[in-house]
């Protein structure tokens, strides 16, 4: 009780920063995993230990595929241990090969699934409003080498699909989309995971719905549904009959088992996302260097990311704001910072690929990411904007009386 309220924030002495107390006295962190119903996952996990089917297509699996495939109104669902792993399933399903087009501003994992496998990252510069893939960029970035386009739904805010398809369909390149952010969103009023040849999504812990550690595909294409069945089970068709070379992708009975729990309370999910992100919108309204990042009320959001852009004229920097709200408590962080283009192996291969990245640039330069949700402190959104205020209005100076 009263944490935040236990100071007020008007000059450089009140910041902890400056050696006040810190506004909260247990960190606020980004990500924190929301959680279902914990007694229905209690029960699921008994079944699990009575049944003695832990992994291998078992129900709960089965279940959770069947269930996403419906709520997303897709055809085929395949659950996958991981997002990464569904990346490289569906990079090798689609037999991409040579170059792929990419934004860099994404997280890395993006980039490391085509690079695993041999193909090359084209980093493609994004649009400063929306910060996913520009359409023009990608166009530039096309040559004969190049075999397909990864749009990534950054935030949840659906990629450009339509233009994005354009240019596959005209230059005969497979598009997919990397929606790990993008669980409940929609692109006009059709959810994400039915654009491109398929899409691919995370249910990692820091994501907008976990199973702990878990991905999943989605698609309408049957051949490649069967296809990438197949190599999450490394390639086994029937007991003994092996057809393909596969991997281990399988999603456990565990992650399945929490992943059809949180799925079950999305909707609250998604309420106290959308609380936090108003929460801020009204904070930051008078804060004239400081841009929340928008969520179209007339699109499906998840509204997992609260994601906000500290201008150019700001006299205070975008890392001394971050500093100063860890010296609070509050874990706010940069993210996807300094872009996949400048780290390794990608920095030291292509040590030129920032000149056709201003925009991935600048963005990377100005995002900071709030923590949201339900682990967020009532008043946290006007701890963060007093602070900033405070910043701002000093100009960083750090002599204060
Ligand atoms: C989290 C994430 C991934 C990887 O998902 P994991 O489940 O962590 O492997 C891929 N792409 C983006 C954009 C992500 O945010």
């Amino acid at each position: 009780m009263g944490d935040g309220t236990l100071k007020s924030l008007q000059r450089l002495s009140d910041l902890a920063i400056n050696g006040a107390p810190p506004a909260f006295s247990t960190p606020v962190h980004v990500g924190r995993p929301s959680v279902g119903n914990k007694e229905e996952f209690l029960r699921r996990l008994d079944d699990i230990l009575e049944r003695r089917w832990f992994t291998n297509d078992g129900p709960y699996v089965r279940e959770f595929e069947k269930r996403i495939a419906e709520f997303l109104g897709v055809k085929h669902c395949i659950a996958v241990a991981n997002g990464t792993l569904a990346l490289e399933i569906a990079i090798r399903a689609l037999g991409l090969h040579g170059e792929v087009i990419v934004p860099s501003y994404t997280f890395i994992a993006t980039a490391h699934a085509l690079w695993w496998q041999g193909i090359t990252p084209v980093f493609a510069d994004i649009d400063p409003a929306t910060h996913n893939l520009d359409p023009a960029a990608v166009r530039q970035m096309i040559t004969p080498r190049t075999t397909g386009i990864i749009g990534v739904h950054l935030w949840g805010r659906a990629a450009p699909v339509r233009e994005l398809q354009k240019i596959a369909d005209e230059h005969g390149l497979a598009l997919l989309f990397d929606a790990a952010h993008a669980f409940g969103c929609s692109y006009g009023t059709d959810l994400i995971g039915r654009f491109g040849r398929l899409e691919i999504f995370s249910f990692h812990a820091t994501k907008f719905f976990s199973s702990f550690e878990g991905g999943a595909i989605t698609t309408n294409d049957d051949e490649l549904a069967d296809a990438m069945r197949l190599m999450r089970n490394f390639g086994f068709s029937g007991y003994d009959n092996v057809i393909y070379p596969g991997t281990n992708g399988k999603l456990t009975e565990v992650c399945a088992a929490m992943g059809l729990t949180n799925l079950d309370a999305v909707d609250g999910f998604i309420a106290n996302n959308r609380d936090a992100y108003l929460a801020y919108k009204a904070a930051f309204s008078d804060l004239k260097f400081v841009t929340m990042l928008d969520y179209n009320e007339s699109e499906k959001n998840n509204y997992q990311y609260c994601v906000i852009e500290i201008s150019p004229d700001c006299g205070v920097r975008r890392d001394q704001i971050v500093e100063a709200l860890h010296a609070e408590n509050i874990l706010a962080r940069r993210y996807f910072w300094p872009g996949c283009h400048r780290m390794n192996p990608y920095r030291d291969l292509f040590p030129h690929a920032g000149l056709v990245l201003p925009n991935t640039s600048d963005v990377a330069e100005r995002v900071v990411v709030l923590p949201g949700g339900s682990a967020l402190p009532l008043n946290a959104a006007t701890v963060i904007a007093d602070v900033i205020r405070v910043l701002e209005s000093e100009r960083g100076d750090p002599k204060d009386g």
